[in-house]
């Protein structure tokens, strides 16, 4: 077993709505470099740890940490800055910008001083050309160059998936949170996008992502969380947790 060397470290993390506690999570370590599946029935409170953890969403309590830093309540565009990104359940494609400037616009967080750009044209053209031609590389990679100057409106939901997945990829991240990135997407995409997050994590990217599909979980997971109404019921490798009567009963109870 590798030395633990957790990336992301969550302690006593609450995030309550009205009455409902829709997240009350004690502990969390995420490790470096492996894929770590979230799973737990609806309403189990994942995208709303992922929103709070992303800096898309504030807690009520809890501390958490980011590549050795402290980052509680940092807000998203910072976070993307260090190193955290992620996808939502329901995509984020704006339909009427081009592929290419969806993927452009995912990489503004990084441009940095909007006044110093405009100060140092010189600078800002090199930035915009090293934006471009890191975006048509993962256009390549995920296999929608031939969209590049297409609305984004035109791609179909798996390619919307892709894009999403690719758009993340934009500031060079260290983690990346995937909230259902294979939801509604056929089988052979499903493939490809399994494909790709092993590829990032054999590339030393450490992949949180939210799965229900099992046999997805099973195959490719490292380590698996399982959340239900808000807390951790169980986590560990994939088939410890599968067999895990605590998980049994979480999505029995659902
Ligand atoms: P999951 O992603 O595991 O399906 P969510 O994190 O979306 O679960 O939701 C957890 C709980 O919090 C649910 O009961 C949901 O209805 C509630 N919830 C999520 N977001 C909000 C919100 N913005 N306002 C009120 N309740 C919310
Ligand atoms: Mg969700």
């Amino acid at each position: 077993v590798a030395k633990p060397d957790p990336v992301l470290v969550v302690d006593d993390l609450v995030r309550a709505f009205g009455g409902l506690v829709a997240v009350d999570v004690e502990h969390l370590e995420i490790q470096r470099g492996t894929i770590t599946s979230l799973i737990g029935p609806n309403g189990a409170g994942k995208s709303t740890l992922f929103n709070v953890l992303s800096g898309f969403d504030r807690a009520d309590r809890g501390r958490w940490s980011f590549d050795g830093t402290p980052v509680t309540g940092r807000a998203a565009h910072r976070l993307a800055r260090q190193g955290l990104v992620r996808t939502f359940q329901l995509t984020r494609t704006l339909s009427r910008l081009t592929v290419l400037d969806n993927m452009k616009l995912a990489a503004t967080g990084q441009r940095g001083e909007r006044l110093l750009s405009a100060l140092l044209p010189p600078l800002w053209l090199r930035q915009e050309r090293d934006i471009e031609r890191r975006a048509d590389e993962l256009l390549e990679r995920f296999r929608l160059d031939r969209m590049r100057t297409e609305y984004a409106g035109t791609l179909s939901g798996g390619q919307r998936k892709l894009l999403e997945m690719a758009r993340a990829l934009m500031v060079h991240p260290t983690m990346v949170l995937l909230d259902e990135p294979m939801a509604g997407v056929n089988p052979a995409l499903t493939q490809s996008l399994l494909g790709h997050i092993t590829d990032l994590r054999d590339e030393g990217l450490t992949v949180c992502f939210v799965e229900h599909d099992m046999d997805v979980v099973m195959g490719i997971s490292d380590w698996v969380v399982c959340m239900a109404e808000g807390r951790i019921v169980a986590e560990g490798p994939p088939r410890a947790v599968a067999e895990n009567p605590a998980v049994i009963d979480a999505y029995l109870g659902s």
